[in-house]
Order: C-alpha cells, then structure tokens, then sequence
C-alpha cells in the first residue's frame, strides 16, 4: 500500500518523501482514511507504531484546505500527559508544515517553564499541542480559546489517567463543543479508557496495532 492511496495529496507525500517514510506502517494504513472521512477514532497503538504520524498527516490534510482567520481560536488540539511528547509530537506537525498549501501555525505548551513567551505566541496558532494544566492556566489568562476546535486528539489517554489529569481533562472537556472530530489514542484499554471514549466518541472507528 502507497501513502497516495491512502487519500493523502501530494504536498503531504512531499513531506512523507523527505522524512524517508518508504511505505504507511499499519496503524498508519488503517487511521489516516478513518480520520479523513472525518469519523472518530479509538487507536490502541504503542510508541514506536507510528501513531504520531497517523493522525498528524491527515489532520494537515484536512486542515490546509480550510479558510481560517487568524486569532486565538485553536483549530486542532492534541492533549498529551507529558512535555516530552509534547515537545516530540509538535515536532511532527513540523515537520509537514513546510510543504502544505498554506502557512499553518503550531505551537506545544507545557508546564514548568515561563508562560509568558507561551501566551505571547499564541496568536495565530491553529494546532496546539497541550499539556492539561498549562493549558487551563492559559485559558484563564485569555490566550487563547479551544470553544471553536474542529478536532481533538488525545494521546497516551491511560497515562493521562496514571498521572492524575482526571480533574483537568474534565474541565476541558467542557470548554470544548460537542460537535467536532475525536480521536483517541492509549497504550492500553482499562475502564477509564472507555469511560472517555464513551464521553467523547461517536461510533469510533477501533483500530489496533
Ligand atoms: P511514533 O510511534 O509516532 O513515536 O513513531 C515512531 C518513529 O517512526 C518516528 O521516528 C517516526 O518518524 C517513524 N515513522 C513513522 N511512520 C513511518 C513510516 N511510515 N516509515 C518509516 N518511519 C516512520
């Protein structure tokens, strides 16, 4: 299987090209035409499956096409428990940026560093890459809103819970509005893994690697 028929164009496989990607890993074969058709996902995947690139090709896919106004409405959201991969998964939209249709603006925000420069760049981003709680203190200092998402990732969602973010996802979980595209990754499925799929879901597509 091609990157191409998997419904990706060809400023996304420019991208695939230079990265060195010969050929879609599986986990890659299965999500991209579900997240393209625009269904909710849940993906059982580990690192090293290539889940990252999964969802972030046919998020810029989809997102390049659209005619956004620039302002302090996030697009795109991607929750994650860690800096780390915070910092790894922005580096991921990155890396595809530079050959789509259009400029398309991402930032990570992550605790325990200044939030000044944080807020200061907010304005214009359109994908997000999110610790919880920095992302609630950047909420409450007005830079930026996630009330206009069109899609949610949330990755690693058992280590969300292992780490106590229970209290913080709930609260954006009520920020966010109901009609939008979920996408919901974890290591492994245990019983609060299902409890937010059935909170955020509709009809997900289960893809397991
Ligand atoms: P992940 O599981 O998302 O952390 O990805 C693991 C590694 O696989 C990353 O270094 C990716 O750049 C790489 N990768 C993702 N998709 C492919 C692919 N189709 N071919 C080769 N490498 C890939």
């Amino acid at each position: 299987m091609s990157f191409e028929s998997l419904g990706l164009s060809h400023n996304i496989i420019k991208s695939v090209n230079k990265l060195g990607f010969l050929k879609p890993f599986p986990i890659q074969e299965q999500a991209v035409p579900v997240i393209l058709s625009g269904k909710d996902l849940m993906g059982i995947a580990q690192t090293g499956s290539g889940k990252t690139a999964s969802f972030v090709m046919p998020i810029l896919e989809k997102l390049q096409n659209e005619d956004v106004k620039k302002d302090r409405n996030i697009q795109v959201l991607v929750l994650v428990p860690t800096r780390e991969l915070a910092i790894q998964i922005e580096e991921a939209f990155k890396a595809f940026t530079p050959t789509l249709k259009r400029d398309i603006k991402t930032m990570a925000v992550y605790g325990g560093v200044s939030i000044n420069p944080q807020m200061k760049g907010m304005y214009g981003v359109e994908v997000l890459v999110a610790t919880p709680g920095r992302l609630l203190d950047l909420i409450d200092h007005n830079a930026l809103s996630i009330s206009k998402i069109s899609q949610l990732v949330v990755d690693e969602a058992d280590k969300m819970f292992q780490l106590g973010f229970d209290e913080e996802m709930n609260k954006l979980f009520k920020m966010m509005p109901v009609a939008k595209q979920t996408l919901l990754f974890s290591a492994t499925l245990n019983e609060k893994v299902d409890e937010i799929k059935k909170r955020l879901t509709i009809n997900p597509t289960l893809v397991e690697v």
